[in-house]
């Protein structure tokens, strides 16, 4: 009697972010080998990286070696490498070093990166947030600028220099604006001689009628004046016209500032373009409701770089508690095909959203509940210990809040990399005579370089998140 050997299906995930790791969780006892593809070698825990970019967190608080996370998985094998694209006829993922790697089912979750509205130029003077590097460079410039103002004599330049404008009032523009205020307002306030740095000017500019624009308006309007009370300048209807290395515009006004933060727009990771199926103007890929792409039942989409409408006909958020829930989903639907059963179309649970805006200051918006102030903050740390991969990371964290929030002091306070002969040299960004490019930079340039824009007024919710959003806003 011959033998049928019975090949076990290859399953291949590329990207560990939220969306990825939840997936390869749910294969974690399906009958298959796993593949997960970074080009890093980490997953990061992207609510906390304003956390990294003001000085409370290090890096290594909120990431985890994605090989670390997955070793119990013993099916599971983890390969750092860039994928650049797709040859769906053989059923294979692309390597920028040429390599390919054979797949039975994939699984793509490379996420968003920043939109500049077609103005790739502004990215080296207003960095985004995705990565450990970018948290890391904003810090950089954000403590640099003090030490220049320190040593500067001319009143205007030394204003110029302590005055940080974040663009775009979504929740991590508020995250940013808050912790920059609460940092220069107490942690770092007594530290300089010359300079008072808890009269830095920190603005914070929306292009749309109020912050927290998924939220409702009770809840946008506490954010603002829980801002405000901090000293931060919250300037709605204001579109942002340009970008100079000392100025920012806003139509006729200009601000001078030599620090500014860009957190109001996001488009998707340019791999959604490889697959030839139908995208959405910020390049996300339209992708059926069981989450695969159209006449590829083998190739699911999820997370940032999917585009599914909600059960109230908008499409879903860019935010973590969707990409979880899709990477579940599609793991099962995977396991449904392999074991002959049914596929079932996604559905999501919105759990709710919050933004902190400070100290003892947060919003909560699940369903009816509607909170802010203090419990909202506790319920912010909660959830975000809870949500923090690895019992390191939640120790670390949980500690460093205990103590900061005691001493009112920073503990990641370091200024990294190598400083030019000059801080602040004149029509350069702080201390980086060539500032090098980022990998979320060259990602929105290839973006850019496809077509694709984001608008400007929409954001979307925080964590645990399930306020709508639109298409290509920043949460
Ligand atoms: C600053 C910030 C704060 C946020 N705060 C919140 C919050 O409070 N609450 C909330 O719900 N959501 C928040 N979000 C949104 C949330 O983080 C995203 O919705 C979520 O991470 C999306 O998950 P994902 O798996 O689709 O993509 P990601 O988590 O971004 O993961 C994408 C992965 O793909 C990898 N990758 C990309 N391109 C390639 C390639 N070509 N080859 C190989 N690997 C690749 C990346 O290295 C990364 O590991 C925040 C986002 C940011 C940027």
């Amino acid at each position: 009697m011959a033998t049928r050997i019975l090949r076990v299906p290859h399953v291949v995930i590329v990207g560990g972010g939220f969306g990825g790791l939840w997936a390869a969780r749910g294969l974690r006892r399906a009958p298959v080998t796993l593949t997960v593809v970074d080009r890093r070698n980490h997953h990061i825990f992207q609510p906390l990286l304003y956390q990294v970019a003001t000085a409370t967190l290090s890096p290594a608080d909120i990431a985890s070696p994605i090989r670390q996370v997955l070793r119990r998985q013993r099916s599971t094998e983890v390969l750092m490498a860039e994928v650049e694209d797709f040859d769906l006829g053989r059923r294979q993922v692309v390597f920028t070093d040429g390599e390919r790697l054979e797949y039975d089912y994939l699984i793509l979750a490379t996420g968003a990166t920043h939109a500049y509205f077609g103005h790739p130029e502004w990215e080296p003077l207003a960095p985004g947030l995705k990565t450990l590097e970018d948290a890391t460079e904003i810090r950089r410039r954000y403590l640099l600028a003090f030490e220049a103002a320190e040593r500067e004599e001319d009143p205007e330049e030394q204003r110029a220099l302590l005055t940080f404008v974040v663009i775009g009032g979504g929740a991590t523009g508020v995250e940013m604006a808050g912790a920059m205020a609460d940092t220069a307002r107490h942690a770092i306030a007594r530290d300089f001689r010359r300079i008072d740095p808890s009269q830095a000017r920190i603005v914070l500019l929306e292009g749309g009628p109020r912050l927290l624009a998924a939220y409702p308006e009770e809840l946008s309007t506490y954010a603002r004046e829980a801002l405000q009370l901090r000293g931060v300048e919250v300037r709605t209807g204001s579109i942002v016209t340009d970008v100079q290395p000392e100025l920012v515009r806003i139509g006729p006004e200009t601000i001078r500032t030599r620090n500014v933060v860009w957190a109001a727009g996001v488009t998707a990771s340019p791999l959604g373009k490889r697959l030839g199926v139908p995208t959405d103007r910020v390049g996300r890929v339209e992708i059926l409701p069981e989450l695969s792409i159209p006449g590829h039942p083998e190739v699911c989409v999820i997370g940032d770089l999917a585009s599914l409408d909600g059960a109230d006909g908008n499409p879903l958020p860019g935010v973590a508690q969707v990409a979880m829930q899709m990477g579940r989903h599609a793991a099962s639907n995977v396991v449904a095909s392999i074991e002959g059963g049914v596929r079932r179309p996604f559905k999501y649970r919105d759990k709710g959203s919050m933004a902190v805006v400070g100290r003892n200051a947060a919003v909560l918006h699940a369903g009816r509940v509607k909170l802010t102030g203090m419990l909202a903050w506790l319920g912010w740390l909660l959830i975000h210990i809870l949500f923090l991969i690895g019992f390191r990371n939640r120790f670390f964290v949980f500690a460093q809040w205990a103590w900061s929030y005691l001493s009112w002091q920073r503990a990641a306070r370091l200024i990294t990399g190598a400083v030019g002969s000059e801080l602040a040299p004149p029509g350069k960004p702080l201390g980086t005579p060539d500032a090098p490019q980022s990998q979320s930079g060259r990602d929105a340039e290839a973006a850019a370089r496809q077509g694709q824009t984001a608008p400007s007024d929409t954001e979307a919710p925080g964590w645990m998140s399930g306020d709508r959003h639109q298409a290509g806003s920043p949460r």
